[in-house]
């Protein structure tokens, strides 16, 4: 049942949402702010339920008072259940319909609140990703947020303030969630998700502190991914133009796992300048020998350059570039980055 307890790692939003709750002080709107998957969807979805909770009230002679401090909701009653399960009629969701959130969802929302609700203490509209909201849509919540419609508590949550027009987030009470510690991320993939300690450890090294992220890498078999294309970093320097060519090729075909296949990249290139003087932070803690082996060789300036490309394919990319031409380019310029350094050390074989 999706309480406070099942949200990782976020004592401190937890706690400010709790006192909230305890002083009866919850804002016409609340911001929740924070990379995907660390939990601002089940806080806002928690913080409904705890509003509307009946079954942690105390009946008349005190019996059945909730311990003190304890303010999440107790998940058995009936709004607790309806809530969670999506059923509730006085909880409104509002996503981008596509890869934006329309005026027409507004303006369809602005009028459902017109009316009182039905049955809730506190009406919660959770509006998703709020940062995809069209400007028309901006303007039209700011109305609302400029007069909030009586019980009823308005939730975005987005990635980061600056995402929002500044007169939506002035009119809310900011909350920040932070990606969740690498620890914390592998111990619930290991006690929740029976993902062995070590595989449990890389995922969580590579999802930056997101769990839907690490969720979503252990279904796409992401990590048997990873090692086949860490195999071909390693052997960058040493490709020909032609192989270059034809990883560009495969990557770019895959569209939808290219972001992935690009932070692995920058995670690789990163453990490489590492990976000489803090073996121990390494990322790719398995192939640690490898990593050092190859850092020795490695010129930290060469690093930078190759880390500048790789940002620069990635903008390209997000801004609709070929992605097959900004991989063949950014390949050529990492191997050639990563070969000048070899070509410095003397007695270094060229292997090509
Ligand atoms: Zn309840």
């Amino acid at each position: 049942m999706p309480g406070f307890d099942s949200i990782i790692d976020q004592e401190r939003p937890i706690r400010i949402l709790t006192s909230l709750l305890v002083n009866g002080t919850i804002p016409h709107a609340l911001l929740f702010t924070g990379i995907e998957g660390v939990g601002k969807k089940t806080a806002a979805v928690a913080l409904a339920m705890a509003c509307n909770c009946t079954g942690r009230e105390a009946g008349a002679d005190g019996a059945g008072a909730p311990p003190p401090g304890v303010v999440g909701p107790c998940g058995e009653c009936a709004a607790c259940r309806k809530i969670a399960a999506g059923a509730h009629p006085d909880i409104l969701r509002v996503s981008p319909a596509g890869a934006m959130i329309k005026i027409d969802q507004i303006r369809e929302l602005c009028q459902v609140l017109t009316m009182k609700p039905y049955e809730a203490r506190v009406r919660v509209v959770i509006i998703a990703d709020a940062h995809t909201l069209n400007p028309a849509a901006g303007n039209a919540l700011l109305k609302m947020l400029e007069e909030p419609p009586a019980r009823t508590a308005l939730i975005l949550t987005a990635p980061q303030t600056g995402d929002l027009l500044p007169t939506i987030v002035s009119r809310c009470q900011h909350i920040r969630f932070k990606p969740i510690a690498r620890h914390h991320l592998a111990a619930i993939l290991t006690r929740a998700y029976g993902v062995d300690p070590p595989e449990a450890s890389l995922t969580a090294a590579l999802a930056g502190g997101s769990l839907t992220r690490a969720l979503a890498m252990r279904r796409s078999q992401w990590l048997q991914q990873r090692s086949w294309l860490m195999a071909q970093l390693a052997a960058l320097p040493r490709q020909s133009t032609t192989a270059l060519l034809a990883l560009a090729e495969k990557l770019s075909q895959a569209r939808e796992d290219l972001p992935d296949a690009l932070d692995l990249i920058a995670s690789w290139i990163r453990d490489l300048a590492v990976a000489r003087h803090a073996p121990e932070s390494l990322i790719h803690q398995d192939l640690r020998e490898v990593l050092v082996e190859l850092s020795q060789a490695t010129r930290l300036e060469d690093l930078t350059s190759a880390m500048r490309a790789l940002q620069d394919a990635r903008q390209r990319i997000q801004a609709n570039a070929n992605p097959r031409l900004t991989l063949e380019a950014l390949f050529v310029k990492m191997a050639t980055h990563l070969d000048q350094t070899r070509n410095l050390l003397p007695g270094h074989p060229r292997l090509i």
